[in-house]
C-alpha cells in the first residue's frame, strides 16, 4: 500500500483519488483557470458614432465590437468558445458576463468571468482623416453626362466623400480605397480607366492615390 508514489496518490485538496499530478480531477478544475480576462476601453466615436478600439475598427453594433474586444483581451484561453452578456449599464460602464468553455488537459471546463468595460469618447481614424481633408481615391466624372453619373453615385457615397465641380465634370474624393471602389460599381455602363499616382509616403510605405476616370 505505501509505495514512493503514495504521497501522489490521494488528492493533496480534498483525499480522493488524485488523477492530474497531486490533484484530483474537480479540484485540479477549480486551482486551474480557464482563461483569464481584464476589464478594457472600448473607444466611442464623438463623431460618427461607431465603436472601435482606436485604430481600424468602425462598427456601430456594440456586440460586434465587445466580442472581438473580448476574444483579443482573453488570456491562456486558447480554443475557449465563448458567450457573454451586457448584464448592467450604468453610466459609460458596461458590465460584461463572459462565459467560456474549453478543455483543461483533456477535461472540460466551463467558467464564468464578470467585467467591467469602459466606453471612452475618442475621434475614430477616419474622422480624423476626413477632419483632416485627406482622400485616398478620386472618381473623375467627365465626357457627356457628368451629371447624370453623378447622379447615379450621390445615392451610395459614404460619409466624407467630397464633391467638387471642375471644368468639364466633378471630381469625387473618398477617404477610403475600397469606398470608391464600391461606388464605382455604380457606373459599369461608362468606360473607366483606373490609374495610381504616388503622393507621399508615411513611416516608410508609399501613399498611393487611385484614380478612376470615367466617360
Ligand atoms: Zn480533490
Ligand atoms: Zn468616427
Amino acid at each position: 500500500m505505501h509505495s514512493v508514489r503514495s504521497k501522489y496518490m490521494f488528492c493533496i485538496v480534498c483525499g480522493r483519488t488524485a488523477t492530474k499530478g497531486t490533484f484530483c480531477d474537480a479540484c485540479f478544475l477549480k486551482h486551474h483557470p480557464l482563461f483569464s480576462l481584464e476589464d478594457f476601453i472600448i473607444y466611442a466615436c464623438g463623431d460618427c458614432g461607431a465603436y472601435h478600439e482606436g485604430a481600424a475598427a468602425k462598427r456601430t453594433d456594440i456586440d460586434d465590437v465587445l466580442r472581438t474586444a473580448i476574444e483579443k483581451h482573453l488570456k491562456e484561453g486558447n480554443n475557449v468558445a465563448i458567450r457573454f452578456s451586457i448584464t448592467k449599464r450604468q453610466g459609460t460602464t458596461l458590465f460584461v458576463t463572459v462565459t467560456g468553455t474549453g478543455f483543461l488537459s483533456g477535461l472540460r471546463k466551463t467558467e464564468t468571468h464578470a467585467i467591467k468595460v469602459r466606453l471612452k469618447k475618442r475621434t475614430c481614424e477616419r474622422c480624423i482623416r476626413i477632419a483632416g481633408g485627406y482622400y485616398e481615391a478620386v472618381i473623375q466624372l467627365r465626357g457627356n453626362e457628368p451629371e447624370k453619373m453623378l447622379h447615379k453615385l450621390e445615392g451610395s457615397l459614404p460619409k466624407g466623400a467630397r464633391i467638387e465641380r471642375i471644368q468639364g465634370g466633378y471630381n469625387v474624393k473618398f477617404v477610403a480605397k475600397n469606398e470608391a471602389e464600391r461606388a464605382i460599381k455604380g457606373l459599369k455602363q461608362y468606360t473607366i480607366k483606373r490609374s495610381f499616382k504616388l503622393v507621399g509616403e508615411k513611416k516608410g510605405k508609399s501613399l498611393i492615390r487611385n484614380f478612376y476616370s470615367v466617360r
